[in-house]
C-alpha cells in the first residue's frame, strides 16, 4: 500500500490515531509505504511495476487506484447554478438562487446552520437522510426543515468493523480499550469540552453511546468515563451472557 499520508485514514482520523491502523495492516501482511508517492506505473510480462519516489520498484500482479473523488458537475457549467466543489444549498438543501432546484448527496455543499460551516458529504447515510429533508420541504415550503446531520460511515477492514461518528481528526483524541483485544475507541474532543467524534472499532454498545452523546454535544470525559466503564467486567458479563 503507498500514500503519500503518514497513515491509512490519517486525513480524516489524525496521524498518530492512523498508526493504529497501520499497525493492523501490517499484522495482517499489508506491505505499506506510507510517506510516499507513485511516480510511475509500467506493465510488465508478469503484472506491473510500481516506481516510488526515490526510485524504489515494487513488483506487482496488479495495482488498484484508489485516489479519491471528484464531484460530477461540469453538466451543469453554465445552467446559472452556483457551484463551488458540488451545487451550493442553503440550509435546506436548496441551490442558492434556485428555490425550485435542491441538491441531495454527494454533490450538495450546503450551509450548516449548527455548525455555520459549509459541508458537502460523501457518505451513503447523508445521501438517504439528505433526501428525506428534501422530500419534506418540497412538499411543505411554508415549513422548511434544515438538514443538519452527524456524521456516520463505517468501513470493515479485516476482523474489525470501524464505525466513525461526528467530526474526527482533532489532535485531543483519548483511547479507551485495546487494540491488541480487537475492540476500542477513540473519542476526539477536549476532555473538558464536547465530544466532537469518536472511532470505534468491534464495539456496538460504545457506538451507540457514542452518536447519542455526539450528537447531543455531551461533554468528552463524560463519554470516555462511560465508556471505560462498559469495559468493567460487571458491564460486560451480562452482554456476553445475553449473547450466547
Ligand atoms: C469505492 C467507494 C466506496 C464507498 N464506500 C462507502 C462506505 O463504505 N460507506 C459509505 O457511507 N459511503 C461509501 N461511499 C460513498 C457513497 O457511495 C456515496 O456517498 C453515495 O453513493 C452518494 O450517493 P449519491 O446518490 O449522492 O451519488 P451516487 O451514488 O454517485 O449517484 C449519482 C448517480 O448520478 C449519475 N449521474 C452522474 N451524472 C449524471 C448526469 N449528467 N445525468 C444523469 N445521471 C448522472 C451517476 O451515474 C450515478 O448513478 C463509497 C464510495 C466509493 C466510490
Amino acid at each position: 500500500m503507498v500514500d503519500p499520508f503518514p497513515a491509512p485514514m490519517s486525513r480524516v482520523l489524525n496521524a498518530e490515531v492512523g498508526q493504529i491502523f497501520s499497525r493492523k495492516y501490517a499484522q495482517e501482511g499489508v506491505e505499506e509505504y506510507f510517506g510516499r508517492t507513485v511516480e510511475g506505473v509500467e506493465q510488465t510480462a508478469d503484472g506491473v511495476r510500481v516506481v516510488l519516489d526515490g526510485g524504489e520498484i515494487i513488483e506487482a500482479d496488479a495495482a488498484l487506484v484508489g485516489i479519491g473523488a471528484v464531484v460530477n458537475t461540469e453538466w451543469l457549467e453554465g445552467s446559472g447554478i452556483e457551484l463551488d466543489n458540488g451545487v451550493t444549498c442553503d440550509s435546506g438543501l436548496r441551490a442558492i438562487g434556485h428555490p425550485e432546484i435542491f441538491a441531495v448527496g454527494d454533490i450538495a455543499r450546503w450551509a450548516s446552520a449548527s455548525r455555520n460551516v459549509s459541508l458537502r458529504l460523501e457518505h451513503w447515510t447523508n445521501a438517504v437522510d439528505q433526501a428525506r429533508v428534501v422530500a419534506h420541504n418540497i412538499v411543505h415550503p411554508d415549513d422548511c426543515e434544515d438538514y443538519d446531520t452527524t456524521e456516520y460511515v463505517w468501513s470493515d477492514q479485516y476482523d474489525w468493523k470501524i464505525q466513525i461518528v461526528g467530526h474526527t481528526g482533532s489532535d485531543h483524541w483519548t483511547m479507551v480499550g485495546d487494540p491488541a483485544q480487537d475492540r476500542f475507541a477513540v473519542v476526539y474532543g477536549e476532555s473538558q469540552g464536547q465530544a466532537e467524534g469518536a472511532v470505534i472499532v468491534n464495539w456496538p454498545r460504545a457506538l451507540v453511546d457514542a452518536r447519542r452523546s455526539v450528537a447531543s454535544r455531551a461533554k468528552a470525559d463524560e463519554l470516555i468515563h462511560r465508556l471505560r466503564a462498559l469495559l468493567e467486567p460487571s458491564s460486560t458479563a451480562p452482554a456476553k451472557a445475553a449473547a450466547r
